[in-house]
């Protein structure tokens, strides 16, 4: 897997900012969840919490941490005891939060978010409804451009996606390998590209220099 070279990262950071999201470097992960406590949430008027699926959010170990704010109210979304009216009932909740939290699918070296959901909820999320919008990017997630971008979230992110969730009727789910499926079960129904943060530093990036995520 190609990883972004420090030009790159440097080119990428200048870019999101002239796209006005806010953004910070983290070397590790342990380190952009000191970023996040010291520089990031305090500055912000917090009441309600949520976050949408991902592997690079869950590796920074932020969630774990706000649930221990005895002041904060989270908005679960996941938990092997929720049934599924349960999740989406919660997740039409999440939109309403103060602060969602979550990654992104690839980042563009133009300075754009892309992604790709099943049911829309973490594409909702970073889009409109929540106040504040943080995310969790690591540098295998940049990418040269917007169809570099896509091609990497059609041949790596969405088999990698359905493969660690268990049960999807899908064929990548069997073979790690997309077949523009039609099966009921796709996890590839909704596409955003995020050109510009509106308004300027609703959404902060939190770019992490290694390899995380999907
Ligand atoms: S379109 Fe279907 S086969 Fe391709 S990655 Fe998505 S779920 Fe898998």
């Amino acid at each position: 897997m190609n990883i972004a070279t420090p030009k790159e990262i440097e080119k990428t950071i200048i870019a999101l900012r002239h796209n006005h999201f806010d953004v910070f470097f983290a070397e590790t992960a342990t380190k952009a969840q000191n970023i996040f406590f010291q520089d990031i949430f305090p500055a912000l008027t917090v009441q309600t919490v949520s976050w949408g699926d991902s592997e690079t959010m869950k590796a920074t170990g932020v969630p774990e941490k706000i649930r221990e704010y005895p002041d904060i109210v989270t908005i679960e979304t996941f938990g092997e005891k929720m049934s599924r009216p349960q999740k989406i009932y919660q997740r039409r909740q999440a939109l309403l939060c103060d602060l969602f939290l979550t990654g992104s699918n690839a980042i563009t070296q133009q300075g754009q978010l892309v992604n790709l959901d099943m049911i829309g909820n973490r594409v909702s999320g970073i889009t409109f409804g929540p106040k504040n919008v943080v995310l969790f990017i690591g540098i295998n997630k940049i990418t040269p451009n917007l169809e570099a971008a896509m091609h990497r979230i059609r041949t790596i992110a969405a088999p990698r996606n359905a493969m660690r969730h268990a049960g999807f009727r899908t064929p990548c789910h069997q073979t790690g390998v997309c077949m523009d499926c039609n099966s009921p079960d796709r996890i590839c129904n909704v596409w955003t590209i995020t050109e510009k943060s509106y308004p300027a530093g609703r959404i902060k990036v939190v770019l992490i220099g290694e390899e995380l995520g999907l």
